[in-house]
């Protein structure tokens, strides 16, 4: 009897086991299918190569895209034109896709593997059209899978414009836009493919305004009041307080302004400041002490001064039951081969590098997973991971060793290579979507690692402070 009891559970579990594959197969299948549609939109955003907050026509795009799929689109959230949300709604667990779209400034390229400028334009150097492309060919083939196998779920795709220093995610997790998420799915571009948990340093960024009084330098310099001094005098405390901070805490500043000429004394003058931490509560405390010290140099040089808050992102929250979930579909997905034209564009771009012996089978494989990672830059990605939970990963959308923000990244993402990469993440976060839709143990699991990591008193403040989204910092 006791026998056949499990003859029988594991009939019914290989049943219901293949039923499951044979479904997921066929979401990983219809993406592949869907290869070059993909591609096609990855390659018109990439065309398109908007700034930050400008990216009309490659938001209007992935709208499209989703709409004609049956996705209902709502626009202008957070009061930014080009955010938007496209949903489908059939009731339980809601997850949420990022997608990202714009360019970095200066940096076109054509897509060829020497440096060839396209003149002063912006360029895809951060992938970001491949980010949103392959994010919004998850939530169809997700909405596909959720439809045909009549699993209750939402899937909604976040349209995040302006991560390249305009924080605009925050102004979206501020207006409370992820509060009903269970969780949330995001990839970016890389040199290769890794689903580790990620780290970023918290930030606040601001532009110090100081007002004095000109007069001519020499003949009634006692008539004026300097504000390149004021804003030399901020530096000077500043400099010396990085004494007193922890020690990896990172401070840089550029004078944006500083008198047009030595025989004028400056009435005006400007100065940009960054302060990050790997904890949000010292970059914070940093922060306050610049104002300080602004204030005390405004005082001491009889100016006058104020300041505008231009981005502030929370670090990363990393949640590890989500992350080796993904990591485990990403090796199921598995990584991909170059053809012989691709090889001989990936070994030009590596000439360039000025690293020898670059691996070029690295996109074949997958990163070993790990659990900690070193915080480099910052993201907005942080407070979203901050409201719900949240896991990323990488693919190798660029040759191996290329940096990003580089004219070696927008000529791999504007050829075949990008493209190949982008289809991994895009079947990665598609299979993690399914498994969470799957499993509400899973879910819960997250949470509960997330509500314990965030701790329990946990209060966000939104780092840019009440300032309205930064909509023309890039024009
Ligand atoms: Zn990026």
């Amino acid at each position: 009897m006791k026998l056949f009891h499990t003859t029988l559970l594991t009939l019914f579990f290989s049943i219901s086991l293949g039923y499951a594959q044979k479904h997921t197969n066929k979401a990983l299948s219809e993406i592949d299918s869907k290869q070059h549609f993909y591609g096609d939109i990855a390659q018109s955003i990439w065309e398109y190569a908007e700034m930050g907050y400008l990216e009309e026509k490659s938001s209007a795009l992935l709208q499209k895209t989703l709409k004609d799929e049956g996705f209902t689109i709502k626009t202008g959230i957070a009061g930014i034109p080009t955010a938007f949300i496209a949903e489908y709604n059939n009731g339980g667990p809601v997850i949420g896709i990022l997608g990202e779209y714009d360019a970095l400034p200066g940096l076109s390229q054509e897509a060829v593997p020497e440096k060839k400028s396209r003149g002063e334009k912006a360029g895809h150097a951060c992938g970001h059209h491949l980010f949103g492309t392959a994010s919004a060919a998850t939530a169809i083939a997700v909405r596909n899978w959720l439809k045909e196998n009549k699993v209750k779920g939402t899937i909604r795709f976040y349209g995040c414009p302006a991560e390249e220093g305009g924080s605009g995610k925050v102004y979206m997790v501020r207006e409370g836009a992820f509060d009903d998420v269970d969780a949330v799915i995001h990839w970016h571009p890389s040199s290769v493919n890794a689903a580790n948990a990620g780290a970023a340093l918290a930030n606040k960024s601001a532009k110090f305004r100081f007002y004095g009084v000109s007069a001519h330098a020499a003949a009634a310099p006692e008539k004026g009041r300097s504000a390149l001094d004021a804003v030399e005098a901020m530096n000077y405390m500043v400099n010396m307080m990085r004494e007193h901070v922890p020690s990896d805490s990172r401070i840089h500043y550029v004078i944006t302004s500083g008198g047009k000429a030595p025989n004028v004394v400056p009435d005006f003058a400007e100065v940009y400041y960054y302060a990050r931490h790997a904890k949000r509560d010292v970059v914070i405390d940093i922060f306050d002490r610049m104002v300080k010290a602004a204030e005390g140099a405004a005082l001491g040089t009889g100016t006058t001064m104020e300041y505008e808050m231009i981005g502030g992102t929370h670090e990363l929250l990393p949640n590890l039951t989500l992350q080796k979930l993904m990591y485990d579909n990403l090796v199921s997905v598995g990584g991909y081969t170059y053809t012989t034209e691709e090889k001989a564009f990936a070994e030009k771009i590596g000439k360039t590098l000025g690293i020898e012996n670059v691996d070029y089978d690295a996109p074949h494989s997958i990163v070993p997973y790990q659990e900690t990672g070193t915080p480099g830059g910052s993201t907005d990605v942080g407070d979203v991971s901050f409201a719900v939970p949240t896991v990323g990963m990488g693919a190798a959308t660029w040759v191996p060793e290329t940096p990003a923000h580089s004219w070696q990244a927008v000529a791999a993402g504007g050829m075949s290579i990008g493209k190949k990469g982008m289809m991994v993440a895009a079947k990665t976060m598609t299979l993690t979507a399914i498994d969470l839709f799957s499993s509400s143990e899973t879910l819960k699991k997250a949470k509960k690692e997330f509500l314990e990591k965030r701790v329990p008193d946990f209060k966000y403040i939104p780092m840019l402070d009440e300032r309205d989204p930064a909509l023309d910092y890039r024009k």
